[in-house]
């Protein structure tokens, strides 16, 4: 399957080569030519898995052709949870969309000036990304006109819903024309976020991607056990020092916490910032931008914050403290292993939080494979419980097959883990400079 067999406009098709991407990615294959036909759809995929070409490709390929209707107001709205990932959606436009020069877009998210974006929407505009708050807002003013609009997308409807945005959805909703087509993303289809879909769209095609998949390497995942903050900080040197990372998010689960956090590291010497909710969005940008230049090597972040970052030369994540929710997970893993690299997820947890863990892995249906690292073993172990890691006495078994004894042994999926192991320390996939800058 090549991305000309979707039915996608040569002037798109063009950007996309240039982009590097070859091959349409599972989500891509199915979405793209039932959104071009027209079809409102209902997708369930994760972040990695191209789910934003697979919306953003049938989107342009309408912008691509002019529109004979009065007005002046959007074509295609795309509603996303976070302001950084409206930003990425926009960015991702811009480049897919980069030869339909009359093509305007504009970014409307909380935590930005008015200013830009009232002029934005005072002009012929093709494309809004938004945040649903931010939307409303300029709704209520007045400043947006639906009457044209051709295209909706609810990206990562299940995290809008967990932010509590579904008063805003529905009226958002409800402002745009019946005959809009209506193209909802989400890691779940299930529940609350089933219910609404239906509500808002006319005989949906479904589309399931396993969620495994994505348009990435592989990600090797790995799970430290810690007896307290203490343990989990000794931890967290070990890897910042011994897995020759590239760039690495570490998730706290607090803003606070994320801010403390980086500035330890600073003070280590890394070059350390902290990404959170409660920061202005310009500082946001800013440390977004640091990162992806690699000026920054260590983004501390929370989960919200985290939202978007699409930065291949991330190598590295590092639960410092487990997700609240299962499904964050996913997304937070998903900030590495991008644009067909490989990378390395390790969480670190403490003992007594071994059921977090295990909810963890019901949502994801696979276990995550325990290691531990010599000297800094838990002393506390997890209960033995359903889990077995495919071995008689589960956790008795922390070790692995090898008996190798010295070094973190962490066990494979998909593709297996590339750092060779040695006697003595934990060896990930070394790069070829130190990071400690
Ligand atoms: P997403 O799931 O939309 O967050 O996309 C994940 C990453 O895959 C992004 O870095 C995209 O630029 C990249 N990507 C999306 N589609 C393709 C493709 N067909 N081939 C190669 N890379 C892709």
């Amino acid at each position: 399957m090549t991305f000309s067999d979707l039915g996608i406009a040569p002037t798109i098709l063009r950007a996309l080569e240039a982009a590097g991407y070859q091959n349409p990615t599972a989500v891509q294959a199915e979405a793209v030519p039932a959104a071009i036909a027209g079809r409102d759809l209902l997708v369930s995929a994760q972040t990695g898995s191209g789910k934003t070409a697979a919306f953003l490709l049938p989107a342009l390929t309408k912008l691509s052709e002019r529109s004979t209707a009065k007005g002046q107001g959007p074509r295609v709205l795309v509603l996303t949870p976070t302001r950084e990932l409206a930003q990425q959606v926009e960015k991702n436009a811009l480049e897919y969309g980069k030869d339909l020069r009359w093509m305007k877009t504009a970014c409307l998210v909380g935590g930005s000036s008015f200013g830009y974006q009232i002029r934005a929407l005072s002009r012929p505009i093709d494309l809004i990304v938004a945040t649903p708050g931010r939307l409303m807002d300029h709704m209520r003013s007045g400043r947006i006109d639906f009457s044209r609009l051709e295209m909706l997308v609810l990206d990562e409807a299940d995290r809008m819903l967990d932010m509590g945005f579904i008063e805003d959805i529905e009226a958002i909703v409800k402002a745009t024309p019946e005959s809009r087509q209506t193209v909802l993303f989400s890691a779940t289809l299930d529940g609350i976020v089933g219910r609404m879909a239906e509500k808002m769209t006319r005989d949906p095609q479904r589309i399931e991607i396993a969620r495994t998949e994505t348009s990435g390497g592989t990600i090797e995942e790995h799970l430290l056990y810690a007896d307290d903050l203490n343990h989990k900080h000794r931890l967290l040197d070990y890897i910042l020092k011994e897995s020759g990372f590239d760039q690495c998010v570490i998730f706290s689960a607090t803003k606070a916490y994320s801010e403390e956090l980086a500035d330890k590291l600073s003070d280590q010497g890394y070059s350390a910032a902290c990404l959170h909710g409660d920061m202005p969005q310009s500082w946001r940008n800013r440390t977004l931008n640091d990162l992806r230049r690699g000026r920054i090597k260590v983004l501390v972040a929370t989960d919200v914050a985290a939202r978007g970052i699409d930065v291949p030369t991330i190598t590295h994540v590092v639960n410092f403290d487990l997700p609240k929710q299962a499904e964050d997970y996913v997304h937070r893993i998903g900030r590495t292993g991008r644009a067909g690299r490989d990378g390395t997820a390790i969480t670190l947890a403490e003992s007594k939080e071994f059921h977090k863990v295990r909810r963890i892995e019901q949502y994801l249906k696979r276990q995550i494979t325990e290691g531990v690292i010599d000297g800094l073993e838990p002393t506390r172990r997890p209960p033995k419980g359903p889990r077995r890691n495919g071995k008689p006495g589960g956790y008795g078994d922390r070790r692995g097959s090898g008996g190798n004894r010295g070094g973190y042994q962490g066990n494979r999926r998909e593709g297996g883990y590339q750092g060779q192991r040695r006697e003595g320390g934990y060896q990930g996939n070394r790069g070829p400079r130190s990071n400690a800058q």
